[in-house]
C-alpha cells in the first residue's frame, strides 16, 4: 500500500504536514530587521519554531502548539487551585471605572491602565488585575455565611498592561494571560493559613513542571497590603534582582530592602548573595484593604455583619510558558517541562524513494498503536509525514519544537525483529526498542 493512500487513516491534526506552525525566522539572517527585534532565546525559538507570531508590541498570535501547551499548562494549575478549594469563575475583562475610582486606583495605575469609553460617554479599562470586580461581586452577596469561608475564587483570563516597555515575547506583553486567585476569611489568622496554603501550592505546581522556583519576600506595590511572596525562576534574562542568604532560609527582592546590603536580616551572620530571577508568581496577604472600600462582609456566628480578610495571588500564565523555555532550553532547540510539550511524540517515517521507503507502513501503524495505547498518548503522536524531506532536516525540525521523544522508522523497523530508534530529548539519550519496548518506555 503506498503511504499516501495509508496516511488518510491517520487524522490531519497528527500529520506534521498539515500542522499550522508557520515558523517567521527560518530563513531569517543575523542582519534583519526582524532579527533585530529578538529580544531574548525564548522569543527566539517560540518564533522559531511557529508557536507565536508578533502582531503589535507586546501583543502576540497564540498558534495551535502554544495553545496546546496553554491548555496542558491550565489543567496543571486547575488541579493545584481546586485541590485547596478553589473555585473558578470568569469576569468580564470590561471593567468599570466607577469602582477603579472607588479604590483609588484609577488615578494611580496611571498609563499603565488601557482606558476607553462607551458609546454613552461611560469609561472603562481593560482589566489588568481584578480585586475590584472580585470584591463587588462578593459584596453583592448579602448571605454569605462565615460557614461558607474561606472562599477561594479564580479565574484564567486575559490581562491588560500598557507595558512601558514590552519586550522579551511572552516573558513582558501588554495583553498576557494570568491565574488571579482572591481569598475571603473570617479573620486575620484564616487569612494566613489560606496564604500559606496557596504558597505550597504554588510550590507544588513548580515542582511538577520540573522548574526551580525560589520564594522571596517582596513588595506589595500599588495591590496595598502587609505580607507578600513572589515566585521566581533564577535566570540572567530576569528582570528581578534577588538577594538569597548563604547560610539561612531568608530570600528577598531588592525592592525590600535598603540596597546594597550584604549582611543578612534574618540570621545576621550569613552573606547575602545576589541573582536574578523572572517573576512568574505573586501572592499578597490585603487584609481589610478591598473589602472594607466595597463592604464585602459576611455574617458571623451570631449573625452579625463582618468584613472579610482578603488575599490574592497571580501567576503570569503565558510568562511561565516563556520563562519554562528560556531556563530549560539551548540555542538551537527548545526544551519542555514534560508535561506541557505540545504533542509528546514524533514518528519519522524514511524519506521518500529511499531504500528503506517501504518502512513508512510501518511508521504509520506506530502512530496508530502509540496514540491508542493509552490516554496519555492519545492525540499526542505525531508522524512527521513530509517524506520529501531528507530525515536529518526533520530530525533538526523536531529538536527545534523540542517533542519529548522522537521515533525514528527505517532500516531497523523491516528486520526480524523490528527494532525502532528513540530519541529522548530530556536525557539525549539514542535507543533501539523494539514495539513493546517502546511501549513501556512511553
Ligand atoms: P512585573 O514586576 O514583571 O511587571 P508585576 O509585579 O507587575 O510583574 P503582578 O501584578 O504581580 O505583576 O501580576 C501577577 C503575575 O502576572 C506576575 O507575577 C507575572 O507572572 C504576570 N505578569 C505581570 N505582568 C506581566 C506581563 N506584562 N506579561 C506577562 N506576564 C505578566
Ligand atoms: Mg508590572
Ligand atoms: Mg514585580
Ligand atoms: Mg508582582
Amino acid at each position: 500500500v503506498p503511504a499516501s493512500t495509508n496516511s488518510k487513516r491517520i487524522k490531519p491534526t497528527l500529520l506534521v504536514s498539515r500542522l499550522y506552525q508557520p515558523s517567521n525566522l527560518r530563513d531569517v539572517g543575523p542582519d534583519s530587521r526582524l532579527q533585530g527585534e529578538m529580544t531574548c532565546k525564548s522569543q527566539r525559538l517560540m518564533q522559531q519554531a511557529g508557536l507565536i507570531h508578533p502582531s503589535n508590541p507586546g501583543c502576540y498570535y497564540y498558534l495551535p502548539a502554544i495553545v496546546r501547551s496553554m491548555e496542558k499548562l491550565v489543567r496543571v494549575i486547575d488541579q493545584e487551585m481546586q485541590g485547596i478549594g478553589g473555585q473558578k469563575l470568569d469576569m468580564p475583562s470590561l471593567c468599570s471605572a466607577h469602582l477603579w475610582k472607588t479604590s483609588e486606583r484609577w488615578d494611580l495605575m496611571g498609563k499603565e491602565l488601557f482606558r476607553l469609553k462607551d458609546r454613552h460617554g461611560a469609561e472603562y479599562c481593560l482589566g489588568p488585575t481584578h480585586e475590584e470586580a472580585v470584591t463587588t461581586l462578593v459584596a453583592h452577596q448579602t448571605t454569605l455565611s462565615y460557614r461558607q469561608l474561606p472562599l477561594l475564587l479564580y479565574q484564567i483570563t486575559r490581562k491588560f498592561r500598557d507595558e512601558p516597555k514590552p519586550k522579551f515575547g511572552l516573558l513582558r506583553g501588554r495583553e498576557f494571560y494570568m491565574k488571579d486567585m482572591y481569598s475571603f476569611d473570617v479573620s486575620e489568622e484564616a487569612a494566613y493559613e489560606t496564604y500559606e496554603s496557596v504558597c505550597q501550592a504554588y510550590t507544588r505546581l513548580f515542582a511538577r513542571l520540573g522548574l526551580r522556583c525560589v520564594q522571596v519576600q517582596a513588595d506589595t506595590g500599588n495591590i496595598g497590603g502587609k505580607l507578600s511572596h513572589e515566585f521566581q525562576l533564577p535566570a540572567d534574562i530576569g528582570e528581578d534582582r534577588l538577594l538569597v542568604c548563604g547560610r539561612c532560609s531568608f530570600s528577598a527582592n531588592v525592592e525590600t530592602m535598603s540596597s546594597d546590603r550584604t549582611d543578612c536580616p534574618q540570621c545576621k551572620t550569613g552573606k547575602l548573595v545576589e541573582s536574578k530571577g523572572i517573576e512568574v508568581g505573586h501572592t499578597f496577604y490585603l487584609g481589610k484593604k478591598y473589602s472594607h472600600i466595597f463592604s464585602a462582609t459576611f455574617s458571623n456566628a451570631q449573625n452579625k455583619p463582618v468584613i472579610a480578610e482578603m488575599g490574592c495571588y497571580g501567576l503570569g500564565v503565558t510568562r511561565i510558558l516563556a520563562a519554562a523555555i528560556e531556563v530549560l532550553s539551548t540555542e538551537e532547540g527548545i526544551r519542555w517541562p514534560g508535561l506541557l510539550a505540545p504533542y509528546q511524540v514524533c514518528v519519522l517515517p524514511p524519506k521518500k524513494g529511499s531504500k528503506v521507503d517501504d518502512a513508512a507502513v510501518l511508521a504509520e501503524e506506530l502512530v496508530h498503536t502509540l496514540g491508542e495505547s493509552g490516554p496519555h498518548l492519545r492525540g499526542e503522536v505525531v508522524l512527521d509525514d513530509r517524506t520529501q524531506m531528507t530525515i536529518g532536516k526533520r530530525l533538526k525540525d523536531a529538536s527545534s519544537l523540542g517533542y519529548p521523544y522522537v521515533i525514528v522508522v527505517g532500516q531497523g523497523a523491516l528486520e526480524e525483529t523490528p527494532r525502532f530508534e528513540v530519541i529522548c530529548q530530556e536525557t539525549s539519550e539514542t535507543m533501539f526498542l523494539s514495539k513493546d519496548g517502546l511501549l513501556d518506555l512511553l
